[in-house]
């Protein structure tokens, strides 16, 4: 065990994930890649898990964080008018093509959550939540209780009342075998029967990941978020789209992940990636919706100036590169090369993704069961070969992976041969 490795574990939760055997300590990173305390350098598909949206260093993330660290303030406090933040709101509310749109910036996607729960849960008065099974949308109070996904779900004692609905889980349930029409019935059925039998009615909100990130970029079929709004509308509830992980273009198709699914949702909450390694999250929503908390309320490190810096010179970056467009395009080469490839690999069981967002899924080709075994040791050759992926799925099983918006063509051959040498090596190692 490493010296670090050793004093990491001394000092920080047990609970904290470390990906790898050997887990590797990043020290430096240029455009899209990193490199390691050993010197490895590594193309990175996880990117920070999607914090560097456009890569490492770059020139006009640095050059805004060093202009606004000359003029002395890091930071004052939000009381006062913060022009970087009214100039990303803005853009923001510009681009979530939600009517007459506010934002609320906090730190983190959890917080983001959180205030978008907080929001919805005050407007409707009620404690009431609909969530999608296999979930993840943080660690706090609210987030953890409308987080499903067993791995990352901690028994706390809700605030909140939760009722877990189907969607991206059919190719894991008992409906695997349906159609998506017939699929998308039965979900829709199902919301009315809990509606009807399990709630008051007076539910505040669905909140749903468009592609489910920890849960192994799971995703509901087409049409079924179109169906469920429809319900949501004649009830009232609110539709929040957890963008934490598909928004800013990593889709490819769309600028927001909720608009694969030609649903305009009355939320979206984000993070991540936006600030490019500096901590930025917030919530989009009708100003309406923004405005209904009665009491005062503000967050000391929300929307700060050097993560406003960071993120306006971010966001302005993926536009004037139409990197959504780049994310299409690569993302394209990769899951098209791991789909034809598919038939000679017993041990993927599925290929999937939409843009710069893919997976793959590993299983025992002996019995079809999902392997987090095979998954490990895909882990470790993509590492040997010289990638970062992330591990994710209800049943560890899977390979997430989410590079930069700016990958280049070169690079998703290079990460794609890579990928397919790692599924080659280990089927054979399986095989024998
Ligand atoms: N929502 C989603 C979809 C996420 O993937 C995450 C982080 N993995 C969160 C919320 C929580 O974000 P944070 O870790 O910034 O609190």
């Amino acid at each position: 065990m490493s010296d670090l490795l050793a004093r990491h574990r001394a000092v920080i939760p047990n609970w904290v994930a470390l990906y790898y055997n050997e887990p590797i300590e990043i020290v430096s990173g240029k455009g899209n890649r990193v490199v390691d305390a050993e010197g490895r350098t590594y193309l990175d598909f996880f990117a920070g898990i999607l914090t560097n949206m456009i890569g490492y260093d770059v020139a006009e993330v640095r050059e805004a964080v060093e202009r606004q660290l000359r003029t002395g303030v890091v930071h004052t406090s939000t009381v006062y008018l913060l022009r970087g933040q009214v100039e990303l709101a803005e853009k923001i509310a510009r681009l979530s093509g939600i009517e007459d749109a506010k934002v609320f910036f906090t730190n983190s996607g959890t917080e983001a959550n959180e205030t978008a729960l907080l929001l919805a849960t005050y407007a409707r008065k009620t404690d009431q939540v609909l969530a999608m099974r296999q979930s993840y949308h943080g660690r706090s109070f609210g987030a953890i209780s409308v987080t499903s996904n067993r791995t990352w779900k901690n028994n706390s004692l809700s605030p909140l009342q939760v009722h877990f609905l189907h969607g991206a889980d059919k190719h894991l349930s008992r409906f695997r075998d349906l159609s998506d029409a017939d699929y998308i019935k039965v979900c829709v059925e199902d919301l009315r029967h809990l509606l009807a039998t399990a709630t008051s009615k007076d539910v505040a909100a669905l909140i749903a990941e468009p592609i489910q990130g920890v849960g192994g970029f799971t995703m509901a079929p087409d049409g079924l978020f179109a169906a469920y709004k429809e319900v949501l509308d004649e009830e009232g509830i609110y539709f929040i789209s957890d963008e934490v992980q598909t928004g800013w273009g990593r889709t490819g198709q769309s600028f927001f992940g909720i608009q694969n699914h030609g649903v305009t949702p009355d939320m979206m909450t984000f993070a991540k990636g936006l600030g490019n390694g500096f901590a930025v999250g917030g919530v989009v929503a009708r100003g309406e919706l923004l405005d209904a908390l009665h009491a005062v309320g503000l967050s000391t490190f929300g929307g700060n100036p050097i993560s406003m810096a960071a993120a306006n010179a971010t966001l302005d970056y993926v536009l004037d590169h139409d990197l959504q467009a780049n994310a299409a395009k690569t993302g394209e080469i990769i899951i098209g090369g791991l789909k034809a490839a598919a038939g000679r690999f017993p041990i993927l069981a599925d290929v999937r993704g939409k843009g710069l967002m893919f997976a793959i899924e590993l299983q025992d080709p002996a019995t079809g069961e999902p392997s987090p075994q095979i998954a490990a040791r895909m882990m470790e050759e993509t590492k040997k070969g010289g990638l970062l992926a992330g591990k994710g799925g209800l049943y560890g099983n899977t390979l997430r992976m989410a590079p930069p918006l700016t990958l280049t063509v070169e690079e998703a051959h290079e990460g794609l041969g890579i990928l397919l040498a790692a599924l080659e090596t280990v089927n054979e190692e399986v095989s024998k």
